[in-house]
């Protein structure tokens, strides 16, 4: 049996499912007549889950990669732009003690050490504030570029905060309008296999078509599973297994609501505000008309009550919103992954696949990695099918595991003891074992590349340098002298990061700014 694969189901019209039509129908030409065929189905009764309002700069080449207009995108999805994650009261839960992890890598990197240029020259200087100018221009609530800036281009790098529910209305437009994608709405009941139909051949036990409420059966040969929590395909047809981590990571619920602005101009900050609370974390995202914030925690460590009087203070010190106007929202989450997310004719993508909490962001920057390598590895046969999964399983099996270890970093570095959640989250039994070895080896050295085994990491040694010094983890200085300490190399580095700094200070306009210009361009 050697089947072509020329047509792909995409079951979920979530963020995930869009995402992945879009890069599939883009990259294999779905609106010409010869290209794939692409359809994606959503079922009427299950909404897509509408949290998830954080992304990175990966997002703005995806973007720009389907074809998608950036200003178009910005004010049809009430989008911000972020340059960084900002971490509030996560070392001693003080109210001065923050930190930023900015999208920038330290500046200078390739050719001098600055990071003993930073502990050697500017010790008492954040680290972050220390190697690069963007923790700065975020402080001072500035864009990452000006308003004649062309789209996608940038003085700073940065990725977006958006409205996760009109991002996937947005990007159905684009699909169905420009990208040729099929759509479908109906609720699937039932998965029909090819295991009768081929006997023996590498076809079976795969995937024939999906039994739907009100159209029949829909027919494919590779189908994408963003079903979301439902994991319709991957877990209920497939029970591909499932490695529960919240031994390591105790969230699994969170309380979400939305915040408006006390005024029509107030600022828009351009990170990601992370605070650490008694059990967990708010974070707070501004978009143009409103804020979203959430308190993410471990349900075995506190309760509703809790998070909604901790969430209704953090709220009340930033805004003068009537309380009892507000609708929070109750989700929960197992966090971990699928070790097998591609089965047979099958690739889960999204929360079908897996989640982790969203300290820092991953889950849409982990589908538009998914998404890219099932367009670039697709097999052109389904007899292809397998080896591919095989290596595709375990690179994501990977992945997780190294977000798992970068999330873990940001508990086990605190010094809070303050309640039961911070002091088990220092108990080592749940530190995983690679994240143990690579901090006794951080004692001695900088984090490098040649630390990672692969390259595939989503968290790679800028953002470990900018969570480890942040949180006050400083290496042995070294005994011996490297070429790399250069003194006069250090001093002209940060000489042109001042420089950066002071021509972004002068230049970039508010984050408001750049929003209402881009949004006026629309009405000229
Ligand atoms: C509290 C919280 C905060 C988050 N914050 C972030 C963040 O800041 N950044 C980030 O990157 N990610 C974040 N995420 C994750 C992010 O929300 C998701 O990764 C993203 O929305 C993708 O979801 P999805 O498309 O996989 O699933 P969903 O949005 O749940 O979509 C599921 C789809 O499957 C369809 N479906 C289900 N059953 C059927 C059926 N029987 N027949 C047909 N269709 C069906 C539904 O109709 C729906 O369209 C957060 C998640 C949570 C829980």
């Amino acid at each position: 049996m050697n089947s072509k694969i020329s047509s792909i189901v995409v079951v979920g019209g979530g963020t995930a499912g869009w995402l992945t039509a879009a890069r599939l129908a883009f990259d294999h030409c779905a609106a010409d007549a010869q290209g794939l065929s692409v359809t994606l189905i959503e079922s009427p009764d299950v909404g897509p889950i509408g949290v998830g309002e954080g992304s990175w700069p990966t997002l703005r080449m995806t973007l720009r990669e389907i074809g998608v207009s950036e200003f178009e995108f910005i004010r049809a999805c009430d989008a911000s732009f972020k340059q960084a994650s900002k971490f509030v009261g996560w070392r001693t839960g003080d109210s001065l003690d923050s930190y930023y992890h900015p999208f920038m890598p330290p500046a200078g990197a390739m050719s001098i050490d600055v990071n003993r240029a930073w502990l050697k020259h500017q010790p008492e200087r954040p680290f972050a504030y220390s190697v690069s100018a963007q923790a700065q221009l975020c402080e001072a609530g500035l864009a990452p570029k000006q308003s004649q800036t062309p789209e996608y281009a940038a003085f700073s790098n940065y990725g977006y905060h958006l409205d996760a529910g009109k991002f996937g209305e947005f990007l159905k437009r684009h699909c169905i309008d420009k990208l040729g994608v099929k759509y479908v709405q109906d609720h699937i009941t039932h998965v029909n296999t090819h295991v009768e139909a081929h006997g023996k051949d590498s076809t079976d036990g795969a995937i024939k078509s999906l039994g739907c409420r009100e159209t029949g059966d829909l027919a494919g040969d590779l189908f994408i599973d963003c079903s979301g929590g439902a994991g319709l395909l991957i877990d209920k047809h497939f029970k591909a297994p499932f490695v529960d981590r919240r031994d390591v990571l105790f969230n699994n619920a969170a309380m979400a609501v939305q915040v408006p602005y006390d005024t029509p101009e107030q600022d828009i900050a351009s990170a990601t505000i992370s605070t650490a609370q008694s059990a967990g974390w708010i974070w707070d995202i501004g978009l143009q008309s409103r804020r979203g914030l959430g308190y993410v925690y471990s349900d075995a460590h506190t309760t509703k009550e809790q998070v909604w009087d901790a969430l209704k203070s953090y709220i009340q010190n930033t805004s003068s919103v009537d309380i009892d106007s507000l609708k929070p929202r109750d989700l929960s989450f197992r966090p971990g992954y699928r070790t097998t997310p591609w089965v047979k004719n099958c690739v889960a993508v999204g929360m079908s696949a897996g989640f982790i909490e969203p300290l820092e962001a991953s889950a849409i920057a982990m589908v538009e990695i998914s998404s890219k390598t099932i367009s670039n590895e697709l097999p052109a046969t389904v007899d292809a099918m397998e080896i591919v999964a095989k290596r595709f399983n375990a690179r994501f099996v990977q992945r997780w595991e190294s977000i798992i270890d970068f999330l873990k970093l940001h508990y086990w570095l605190s010094d809070r003891d303050d309640s039961a959640y911070w002091r088990d989250n220092k108990s080592v039994e749940t530190l995983p074992d690679q994240l143990r070895d690579l901090l006794e080896l951080w004692k001695y050295q900088i984090p490098s590349t040649a630390d990672f085994q692969h390259i595939l990491e989503l968290f790679g040694p800028p953002s470990y340098q900018y969570v480890l010094y942040g949180m006050g983890y400083k290496p042995q200085a070294r005994v011996t002298t490297s070429r790399r300490d250069n003194d006069e190399m250090a001093r002209r580095n940060f000489q042109e990061i001042d420089a950066t700094l002071k021509k972004g200070l002068r230049g970039l306009p508010s984050n408001r700014s750049l929003l209402n210009a881009i949004t006026k361009v629309e009405t000229l």
